[in-house]
């Protein structure tokens, strides 16, 4: 990812890609305090647009809020920064990747002199969980890692140190041949996948975890509203793990991943075994909107 051409925002102004290295000392690689946001942009009928820019935007400020970050900069030359990104490397379709983090001007727990740093970055980037999968949908198993305490992991915050646990997650059910995790609460109850929202369907109803232990997903959030626009009721709830093996259909959401349906869990399979009907509705809703396709909600695409 280090050796190539293009252009990164840091801290202001537009710097040669291979130069946007750090030093050894820098207070985030030690010690995980820092935050960052996954945005998509996508190639729509008047041009590129980069989808819901300010809810993004406004997420990763107040995952600096949380973990006590003063940011240098104000939420629209953020959002500005990464439209900037996308005109200077020329991309149509891309993955955005702003990051907020303590730079080297302190070492120690207790450091008091540190510097918030800001970078926005973009590449080309398909399907997640894979093209193929966004039909015939992916194998998930439960994690033996729980999703932490909300008192000791701050969910509403996309923060850097918070994703040891979804990793652990994640690499436990890589290596036994799965495609993602899933992870529970404290309460043993149905959280999230390792960088996804959850929802299932039951009985023509949507439910999905409330958020005392998962993110605040944009994805989430905006398949509530095109679930709610279908007419479908949508149920912020606790999950339990059985519940969801017998579910009528499973699917994850998120930026990366989009809709992608879930087909088997922890060895049972799900609904039909593929994706199911109104996982399929949602999902084309999903892309028709992000791409542009769709009259709805003009205001959620920001053109380059
Ligand atoms: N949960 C976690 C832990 C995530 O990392 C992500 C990806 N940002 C999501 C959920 C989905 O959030 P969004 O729809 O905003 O991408």
């Amino acid at each position: 990812m280090a050796d190539r051409d293009g252009w990164i925002w840091y801290d202001g102004e537009m710097r040669p890609w291979r130069d946007c290295t750090t030093h050894v000392l820098t207070y985030t690689l030690h010690y995980g305090v820092g935050c960052f946001e996954g945005v998509r942009a996508y190639q729509t009928p008047k041009g590129t647009a980069i989808f819901r820019l300010d809810e993004h935007t406004k997420r990763l400020f107040n995952s600096a809020k949380i973990l006590g970050m003063k940011m240098p900069f104000s939420p629209e030359q953020v959002s500005e920064a990464q439209l900037e990104v996308l005109r200077r490397n020329n991309l149509k379709e891309a993955y955005l990747r702003p990051m907020v983090f303590y730079g080297a001007e302190g070492m120690g727990l207790r450091a008091d002199n540190l510097k918030t740093h800001v970078i926005v970055a973009a590449w080309t980037w398909g399907s997640y969980l894979g093209a193929d999968n966004m039909e015939r949908g992916i194998r998930v198993k439960t994690s033996s890692f729980t999703r932490g305490h909300p008192n000791s992991n701050m969910h509403r915050a996309k923060a850097n140190g918070q994703y040891i646990n979804s990793m652990l997650a994640l690499n436990e059910v890589l290596r036994e041949g799965y495609d993602e995790a899933i992870t529970l609460d404290t309460n043993g109850f149905v959280a999230e996948g390792s960088a996804e929202n959850i929802f299932i369907v039951s009985r023509g109803e949507l439910h999905t975890p409330d958020l005392s232990a998962c993110l605040d997903g944009i994805t989430r959030r905006t398949v509530i509203q095109l679930a709610q626009d279908m007419g479908l009721k949508v149920n912020e709830r606790r999950i339990s793990r059985d519940e969801m093996y017998c579910c009528d259909e499973a699917f994850f959401t998120g930026t990366a991943a989009e809709v992608t349906p879930i087909r088997e869990m922890d060895n049972r399979v799900i609904g039909i075994g593929s994706r199911g009907p109104i996982t399929t509705q949602l999902q084309a809703n999903y892309l028709a909107l992000v791409k542009g396709q769709s009259e709805k909600y003009p205001e959620w695409l920001s053109h380059t």
